[in-house]
Formats: structure tokens, C-alpha cells, sequence
């Protein structure tokens, strides 16, 4: 029997039946240890923006390390590396002057969201302001913070009580359902509202049309912060030009949460981006925010991060993000015919479900299409997750629809 525990995982099923070995990555594929090849998918767990297998990356990361590796960013500490790569975000960011802190992934930057959050209002005199509210389907990471803010039940379930209480949950796609909350709990007792502008986790759920605008306008209207987790959409997924899916519904968010494809996944990395506003009393002087990760801003991490974003330029995948928007909708709408599939949700940036119609058949139909040359996962209940590295070819996304096809037929 093997040490290794697997995060989401049953660990007996695995000790059973055995792991499921990646060895290797090439561009959208990637092999096993059998040497069969598979399709990623899924770009591993959304992070692979730029494909498998950059040389290019792991060249700057060893260039790094070599020179150094990493220091130290508390206090007046930093890296060169390091503050290249906050211009850099700063500049990809939707709201103009925002300040970037780097964390070691998501669930790190969403806690870092939260915290800011209710550290900004006691800034403001404003203590009381404490309640977080999230949505049902909502993703915000497995830290103490983001299982408090689960729309997912199994995720929070075992537990006992919330491990953070200050916390409320609203229906995803009902904005007048925080309008409710806000009335029914007071605008005085809330800081912030979390949301990702397309649920991933949960099962990828597109906002309905308006929704996002409408919910900013409530929180600008209600003095509640807005945080745009952007951990899935983020550095071009969501493509049209923009960096981030905030910038392409203009939500001008007061804080962005943010990591996977920052560095593609070569190495681990978020970064939580304060609009000004927000950042402005812990920049004015005399006052501290006591909060920071030792791999908050790794110095090899930025290096791949930067390596990354010089290949998101050069290769225009924020273009190559909308091409696929429109590749996967095409290729993908038909499986809602087949009788396995209950709907496909697609069409809004470089994602799309099959929603299986028994969410009890994914765990088999992951197995069937994995024997098709697929791997996928299933994510929220029964909902096969499809999202390509954004370059994945048109010729290839048609490719992954017969071997899914196949599989679900
Ligand atoms: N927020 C969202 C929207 C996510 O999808 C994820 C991970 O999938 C996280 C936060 C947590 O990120 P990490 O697993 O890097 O901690």
C-alpha cells in the first residue's frame, strides 16, 4: 500500500484500484505511466494556460533559483523578480493603481481577500461590518476561510459548526437574493460579497445574463466590497482582450482573487489584487496589515510567472481564449442530444460542462472516456469539466468532442 494520500480523493477506492500516473506533459496532452496519451482536458486543475511541456519556463525558473531561489517579503524585503511581476499584474488589472500582494495559490489569496476585507472596514471605523456572503455552487478553496464560504455541502460537511461564523449563503444566480440578505441582515453588518463570475468547481455555471453588473451595482450601492474570485477566469480564460472576466463585465472589482494560470501551474503561485481605494489606509503610513506568506511571492514562482506571461503575449492566447470559446461551443452543443447528457453549459470564455442526466455515472463515465484517450474530472455533481490550455487547436477541441462522444454514446 502507497503513502501518498490524494487530496478529494477515496483513499480506499485508490489503495484498490491504484493511482492514475502522469508522467509527462506535451503541449494539450499529456501521457501515463503506461505511455498511453490522453487529451488534458482540462489543463490539469485549470491552471495550464499555456500547455503542457514549456522549456521556455522551466529555463527562467532555473535561471532563478540559481541566482536565488527566494528571501524573504515581509517587511521592506523583496526580489527583483518579484516587483517586475506586481507592475506587470497591476497593469493587467481591471481597476487602474491596484496593488498586488502574491500568496502561494487560491485558497491563500481568497483568505487574504476576507481578511483584507474585514481589516479594511475596522480601517474605517466601520468594525462591525464582519459577514462574508457567498453563493450556493461556490468554489473559494479548502482553507478554514474558503469552507466556510462553500456553496458546496459535501465540502463543508463533518466539520461541526462553521469554522468561521460571520458568514451567509445566496442562491448563485439570483441577484435580488442579495439585495434580500442585505435588507433582511443590514448593509452596516456586512463587508463583503464573494463571487466567481463563472462558477467552476461547482460545476461550471455561466452567470445569467446581467447578473454580475447587477450584484456589483447592489454592493457600490450598499457599501459591501466586492471580491471577484478569479482563480479559474483569470489570465485570459475568459478572453476578448481581457486579462481578467472582471475587465470583460466591467465589475471593477474592490479586490481580485487570483493563482493557477498566473504561473500556468509551473510553479505555485496567487496574488490578491486590492483596488486602490482598498489598499490606500495600509499605504498612507503608520499602519500595518499583519498578514503574509513565507512563499508569498517566491522569487522562482515570479520567474515563471513572468516566463508565462511573455508566452501569453507573444502567442496572443488572449485571442486564442475567444477562438476557443466559440471551438467548444460548436463542438461540444451536440453531446446535449445524446441520452447520457443532460445539458452542456458553454459558450462563455475557455470552458464547458457535460452535465451528465445521473450525476451517480460520472465516476464510470471519467473511467470510459479516460479509455477514449480523455482526462477530465467530473466537478460539482456529475458536470464533466472541459478547459483546455488555450491552445488547444480548433482541429484538436474537435477531436476531444468525438473521443467524448465516444465515451458518453
Ligand atoms: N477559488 C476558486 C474559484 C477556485 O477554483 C480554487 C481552486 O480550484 C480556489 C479558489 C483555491 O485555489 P487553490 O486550490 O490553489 O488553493
Amino acid at each position: 500500500m502507497g503513502s501518498l494520500w490524494h487530496g478529494f480523493a477515496d483513499m480506499g477506492a485508490v489503495t484498490d484500484n491504484g493511482s492514475f500516473v502522469i508522467t509527462r506533459g506535451e503541449g494539450v496532452r499529456v501521457y501515463d505511466d503506461a505511455g498511453n496519451e490522453y487529451l488534458d482536458a482540462t489543463a490539469g486543475l485549470w491552471f495550464t494556460n499555456v500547455g503542457h511541456g514549456r522549456q521556455e519556463i522551466a529555463d527562467a525558473v532555473a535561471a532563478q533559483l540559481g541566482t536565488l531561489a527566494h528571501y524573504s517579503n515581509f517587511g521592506d524585503y523583496s526580489n527583483d523578480t518579484l516587483i517586475a511581476l506586481a507592475e506587470r499584474v497591476a497593469a493587467m488589472a481591471p481597476v487602474p493603481g491596484s496593488k498586488v500582494m502574491f500568496t502561494s495559490g487560491g485558497s491563500d489569496s481568497v483568505d487574504s481577500a476576507v481578511k483584507l476585507a474585514r481589516r479594511y472596514w475596522t480601517e474605517q471605523g466601520r468594525p462591525e461590518k464582519r459577514i462574508v456572503v457567498s453563493r450556493s455552487k461556490a468554489y473559494h478553496g479548502m482553507h478554514i476561510g474558503g469552507t466556510a464560504l462553500s456553496g458546496l455541502p459535501p465540502n463543508r460537511e463533518g466539520y461541526g459548526p462553521d469554522f468561521v461564523p460571520d458568514t451567509q449563503r445566496i442562491e448563485w444566480d439570483d441577484a435580488k437574493a442579495l439585495l434580500g440578505l442585505i435588507e433582511r441582515v443590514g448593509a452596516e453588518n456586512i463587508a463583503a460579497f464573494i463571487a466567481e463570475p463563472i462558477i467552476g468547481a461547482g460545476g461550471v455555471y455561466l452567470p445569467p445574463e446581467g447578473y454580475l453588473s447587477e450584484v456589483r451595482d447592489i454592493c457600490r450601492d450598499h457599501d459591501v466590497l466586492f471580491i471577484a474570485d478569479e482563480v479559474v477566469t483569470g489570465y485570459g480564460r475568459i478572453g476578448h482582450g481581457h486579462w481578467f472576466a472582471s475587465g470583460r463585465f466591467d465589475l471593477a472589482p474592490d479586490m481580485i482573487t487570483s493563482a493557477k494560470g498566473l504561473t500556468s501551474g509551473y510553479l505555485p503561485m496567487g496574488a490578491m489584487i486590492a483596488a486602490p481605494h482598498i489598499a490606500e489606509p495600509f499605504f498612507a503610513g503608520g499602519v500595518w496589515w499583519r498578514h503574509g506568506y513565507t512563499y508569498g511571492g517566491h522569487a522562482g514562482s515570479a520567474a515563471a510567472a513572468m516566463a508565462n506571461f511573455d508566452i501569453i503575449e507573444r502567442e496572443g492566447l488572449l485571442d486564442e481564449a475567444t477562438r476557443l470559446e466559440g471551438d467548444l461551443q460548436a463542438a461540444f452543443s451536440p453531446l446535449a442530444d445524446l441520452d447520457a447528457v443532460a445539458e452542456v453549459r458553454t459558450g462563455l470564455g475557455a470552458v464547458t460542462a457535460v452535465q451528465l442526466a445521473d450525476p451517480a455515472d460520472a465516476p464510470a463515465a471519467v473511467l470510459r472516456l479516460r479509455k477514449a484517450g480523455v482526462a477530465t474530472r467530473a466537478a460539482g455533481a456529475g458536470a464533466l469539466q472541459v478547459s483546455p490550455a488555450l491552445v488547444m487547436t480548433t482541429d484538436e477541441v474537435n477531436e476531444l468532442a468525438v473521443r467524448f462522444t465516444e465515451a458518453l454514446s
